[in-house]
């Protein structure tokens, strides 16, 4: 009899080792997917502003070709016109022509100072497009790379986890059927786990105090004793870590 208890709580044990296992596992599978989430906002982001000023550049090119452009045809109109004012047969037709000089003396003022604005716009946007490139050249690849690595922790976990799962339903059939009944039961009640290890005076599964007297009896590993707060069953193991 003692030593079916005793067996039964080694078996306990292998089990209770290997929720702990798993509850690690489930810690990284909380933790990356989030963190991949912020690398991935944060390397799109990056993406989304050098797109933005590559395309704000794109759009200072064309303006500016546009105005170059109106720049010259308007130029070439001037002199035209001011062939054209030799052969005015009218001081009417004469002014006329010389107003109309002006006011493309003026367009091309307007868009003479709307290109020196946009050339210094470019210049702003050329210097943000370096800047934003140099941080993704710097940055990228080492999110990169600690993306890649939280990927493989969470297959690794994933794998794992089932692996221990299957491991842990592996050991449950060596439990005496008392035993075995009172860990369902038990298991069936808390939803993750029937069974926690004491560290110190802790019960590690719901983390209160348990009395001197108990943990003493805990310790011995031969009898099935259950925390008072949580109800799992204590075990206890030196702790390898
Ligand atoms: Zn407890």
């Amino acid at each position: 009899m003692m030593g079916t208890v005793s067996e039964d709580i080694g078996y306990l044990i292998q089990i209770v080792r290997k929720d702990n296992e798993m509850r690690e596992r489930r810690v990284v599978l909380e933790i990356a997917p989030p963190r991949i989430a912020a690398i991935d906002r944060e390397i799109g982001g990056l993406e989304k502003r050098l797109k933005e000023a590559e395309q704000a550049m794109e759009k200072w090119k064309r303006e500016k070709l546009r105005l170059d452009d109106e720049v010259k045809l308007d130029g070439m109109e001037i002199d035209k016109k001011k062939k054209e004012l030799n052969v005015c047969k009218t001081n009417e037709e004469y002014r006329a022509k010389i107003h109309e000089i002006d006011f493309l003396k003026k367009k091309i003022d307007k868009a003479e100072e709307r290109i020196l604005e946009i050339l210094d716009s470019m210049e702003e946007t050329r210097r943000e497009v370096a800047e934003v490139q140099s941080k993704i050249n710097e940055e990228k690849d080492v999110m990169l790379a600690e993306r890649q690595k939280l990927t493989d922790a969470i297959s690794r976990a994933q794998a794992e986890l089932d692996a221990l799962e299957s491991e842990k339903l592996d050991v449950l059939p060596s439990l005496s059927a008392r035993t075995r009944k009172l860990y369902e039961r038990i298991l069936a009640a808390r939803g993750d786990s029937a069974v926690a290890n004491l560290v110190g005076d802790i019960c590690q599964g719901c983390h209160s105090r348990v009395p001197p007297q108990k943990s003493h009896e805990v310790r011995r590993n031969d009898a099935l004793i259950t925390c008072e707060a949580c109800s799992r069953i204590l075990v206890y193991y030196e702790n390898d870590t």
